[in-house]
C-alpha cells in the first residue's frame, strides 16, 4: 500500500514556493490555542501575525458573518451599503480622522495612501510634487508602489525597476530626513513600531519632531498603522500614545480578526481624490466590514485595550526577566524579546516543538504578538514554554 502524500507534500507541488513554512499543518483554533491535524495544541502568540486579536474562532465575529452571509454577501462599490458606512463612521469616531476608503490588505490600503498623496501633491502644491519619503528597515507591503516605499534594498533589489518617486532615510535621525524634504514631498510613510523590521519601536520625541517637520513644509504624514493599529499596543491607534495626528492612515491586519480588509483614513484636508480616481470591486463589502464592526465593538465590550496594556506589561517583564533575554521591545502586546546572540530561529524552532508559537523576526529577535485576549495564566505558560525554548535551544 502507498503512503498519500501529506499536505506539506502536496504544498510543494502545488503552490508557488514563496512560503518557508513551519512544520505544521494546522486545522483548527479557539481562543488562543490552535491544533493541528494530530490533535496537537499550540498556544498562539502571534495571531496569524498580529491579525487574530480576538483569538481564533470568536463567536461574536462568526455570528455577525453567518447572519450578513444569508443577507447579502456583494453588490460592488457601485451601489451604497450599510454595514460599510457605519464602520467609517465607527472608525472616524475612534480615530479623529474624516474620511475612509476600504482597500482589500495592508499593500491596497498602502497603494490608496500613496496614490492619495500623490493626488493631493499634484493637487495642492503642483505636479512636481509626488515623492514619498520612508524609513529604512520599514515594510508597507509587497506591491510595487509599497514595495517602494519599503525600506529593505534587498526586497527590492530583484523586482527592479520598481516605482519611481520614493526615497529612505534612517529612522531616529531627523537631519536626515529633513535633508531629503523638499518641494517635491508629498507625505512621510512611518510605521510607529518597525514590525517586520525587527519590531523597533519608533520614539515618542522622534515622532513629534516629525510631525512638525511635515507642518512646516506641508508634508502629509502617514501613519502605517496596519499591524500596530486597533489596539495592538494598548490604545484604539499607535498614535494615540505618541501625541502625534498623522494626515492620513492605513488599517488592515486586526481589523476584521482575520477576514481580509484594509482601510485608508484621511483627514478632510488630504482628502484629495475625485469621483473615478480610485476604487476596487471587494473593498468594503459587506461581509467584511460586518466582522470589523463587530470586532470594534467586542473590543470596546471586553475592555481589550486595558487587558492588552496589563498582559503586555506582565509578559514584557516576565520575558524580561529570563536569562538569554537581553532587552524587550515594543509597546502594549507587540513585542520582540532580544536575544544575547542571533539563535532566534533555533529559539523559534524550539517554541514550535514546546507547543508554542512564536516568530523568529530577526536574526537576534522573537516576536510575540498574543491575541488581545490572553489572560493572566496564558501569558504565564507562554513565557514558561518560552524558558524552556531558551534552554533548548542554546544547546543546538
Ligand atoms: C503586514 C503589513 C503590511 C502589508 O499587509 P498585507 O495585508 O500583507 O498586504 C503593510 N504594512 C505593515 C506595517 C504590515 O505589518
Amino acid at each position: 500500500m502507498t503512503d498519500q502524500p501529506t499536505i506539506a507534500e502536496r504544498e510543494a507541488s502545488s503552490i508557488l514556493q514563496t512560503y518557508g513554512r513551519y512544520p505544521l499543518t494546522l486545522v483548527r483554533g479557539e481562543g488562543c490555542r490552535v491544533y493541528d491535524e494530530t490533535g496537537q495544541e499550540y498556544l498562539d502568540c502571534l495571531a496569524g501575525i498580529a491579525v487574530a486579536s480576538l483569538g481564533h474562532a470568536n463567536a461574536a465575529v462568526a455570528a455577525r458573518v453567518a447572519r450578513q452571509m444569508t443577507k447579502l454577501v456583494h453588490v460592488s462599490n457601485l451601489y451604497y451599503t450599510q454595514p460599510q458606512v457605519e464602520l467609517a463612521e465607527r472608525l472616524k469616531d475612534l480615530s479623529g480622522l474624516d474620511r475612509v476608503f476600504f482597500a482589500n490588505c495592508g499593500a491596497t490600503a498602502n497603494e490608496t495612501a500613496i496614490k492619495l498623496a500623490r493626488r493631493w501633491g499634484q493637487k495642492t502644491r503642483g505636479a512636481e510634487c509626488y515623492e514619498i519619503v520612508s524609513l529604512l528597515d520599514s515594510f508597507h507591503g509587497r506591491t510595487l508602489a509599497a514595495l517602494a516605499a519599503t525600506g529593505q534594498p534587498k526586497k527590492q533589489a530583484i523586482f527592479e525597476p520598481l516605482p519611481t518617486g520614493f526615497v529612505q532615510v534612517a529612522a531616529h535621525d531627523i537631519d536626515a530626513l529633513a535633508e531629503v524634504i523638499g518641494p517635491q514631498t508629498a507625505g512621510v510613510m512611518i510605521e510607529t513600531i518597525q514590525g517586520e523590521g525587527g519590531v523597533i519601536p519608533i520614539e515618542k520625541g522622534y515622532m513629534q519632531e516629525l510631525r512638525e517637520l511635515c507642518d512646516r513644509h506641508d508634508v502629509l504624514l502617514i501613519i502605517d498603522d496596519i499591524q500596530a493599529g486597533i489596539g495592538r499596543t494598548g490604545t484604539w491607534f499607535s498614535w494615540q500614545q505618541l501625541e502625534v495626528d498623522p494626515d492620513i492612515a492605513t488599517l488592515a491586519k486586526a481589523l476584521a480578526n482575520g477576514l481580509p480588509i484594509g482601510a485608508c483614513l484621511s483627514t478632510e484636508r488630504a482628502a484629495a481624490f475625485d469621483y473615478g480616481e480610485h476604487g476596487t470591486t471587494f473593498g468594503g463589502g459587506p461581509v467584511v466590514t460586518s466582522a470589523a464592526l463587530a470586532v470594534l465593538e467586542e473590543i470596546e465590550a471586553r475592555d481589550l485595550l486595558e487587558n492588552c496594556r496589563n498582559r503586555g506589561r506582565q509578559l514584557a517583564s516576565l520575558l524580561t526577566a529570563l536569562p538569554g533575554v537581553s532587552e524587550v521591545r515594543g509597546r502594549g502586546l507587540m513585542l520582540g524579546a532580544v536575544l544575547d546572540s542571533p539563535r532566534a530561529a533555533e529559539v523559534n524552532r524550539a517554541a514550535l516543538s514546546n507547543g508554542l508559537l512564536v516568530n523568529n523576526v530577526a536574526a537576534d529577535t522573537v516576536r510575540f504578538t498574543p491575541p488581545l485576549i490572553i489572560t493572566e495564566e496564558e501569558v504565564n505558560e507562554a513565557v514558561s514554554k518560552f524558558s524552556a525554548s531558551l534552554q533548548a535551544g542554546s544547546e543546538w
